[in-house]
């Protein structure tokens, strides 16, 4: 056990002394890597000459945190998803250094236009504003664009916005973060969960608002309408429609019980704020993406003369 643990230690410093002239700051005291910098990572934040020094201390690592206007039950507010992603984004970047993209809310909410308070953009401006603003981030030596999705209904067109990078050749990456399992705190979340039905609005995103924004939640409004599935397209069989969402939720609320759980949320937040931090070290200290999307392109600009 011992001799394994000397080999994993070994093999640690090797790879952080390899990795020394790319991690900047040496980072030995187990602080946040902005407090030693001194620079905040809100890019809304910097002055102009610190954002220079953030481009550098980040690796050229940018995370743009989605969200979205639009109705979250009755208690909570129209811009919970946006709350939620900078809450998980913010924190990564505090433990893994990287520029975080200010408040964005462009995506995809068709579904929820007959609510009240919904910002539901054209297709055509939701696809400008992303390109856009990857292209300025680009342009500002931000080259490594990391997509954080707060929003269930930007999904589709994020991943496909992903696929599309492909089209023609840029000098930047986008990538679209996703999490995944971790046995520990997804064992320490479901003891907390008491509701079998859990989505827009529901337990987990009360529980989160209720963390970051306590003040914006208001707990008398709770559950004053239904979150349960109506069904109301479930016999047509095979088949997605844009409408399948109103069909179950048309209260833009899905979810049978509500609670207020601070730790909850936090476990939520945390969970993927670790998960994100691993995401910006490996764009930091590895280039293999980057050499993938070359070699792509080269291939793909002479398909006959590369294959
Ligand atoms: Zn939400």
């Amino acid at each position: 056990m011992k001799r394994t643990i000397a080999i994993f230690t070994l093999i640690f410093l090797v790879a952080a002394l390899a990795g020394q002239q790319q991690e900047r700051p040496a980072n030995l005291s187990g602080k946040p890597q902005a407090e030693i910098a001194g620079i905040p990572c809100q890019m809304e934040e910097l002055t102009s000459p610190q954002f220079a020094e953030a481009v550098e201390l980040s690796g050229g690592v940018c995370v743009i945190p989605i969200g979205i206007i639009e109705k979250h039950a009755t208690h909570l507010p129209l811009g919970t998803d946006l709350f939620e992603a900078r809450a998980s984004v913010i924190r990564a970047a505090e433990k893994e250094y990287a520029v975080v993209f200010p408040p964005y809310y462009v995506g995809q909410i068709f579904e929820a236009m007959h609510q009240p308070g919904t910002i539901a953009y054209s297709n055509d401006l939701m696809w400008q504003m992303l390109e856009e603003t990857c292209r300025e981030l680009s342009r500002n030596g931000l080259k490594k664009i990391v997509l954080f999705n707060g929003h269930g209904g930007s999904t589709y067109f994020l991943n496909y916005f992903c696929q599309s990078q492909l089209a023609a050749r840029k000098d930047y990456i986008v990538v679209l973060f996703q999490g995944g399992p971790d046995e520990a705190m997804d064992r320490q979340i479901s003891s907390l969960k008491k509701s079998k039905l859990d989505g827009h609005a529901g337990e987990e995103e009360t529980s989160m608002m209720y963390l970051i924004r306590p003040d914006l939640v208001d707990t008398e409004a709770m559950g004053k309408e239904s979150g349960l599935n109506q069904g109301r397209l479930n016999a047509m069989p095979h088949a997605f429609a844009g409408i399948h969402w109103y069909a179950r939720y048309p209260n833009h609320f899905a979810g049978d019980v509500l609670q207020t759980n601070r730790e909850l949320g936090e476990l939520l937040i945390t969970r993927d704020a670790v998960q994100l931090a691993e995401l910006i070290r490996y764009l930091k200290n590895n280039s293999t993406i980057e050499e993938l999307h070359k070699e792509f392109y080269n291939r793909a600009e002479y398909p006959l003369k590369n294959n």
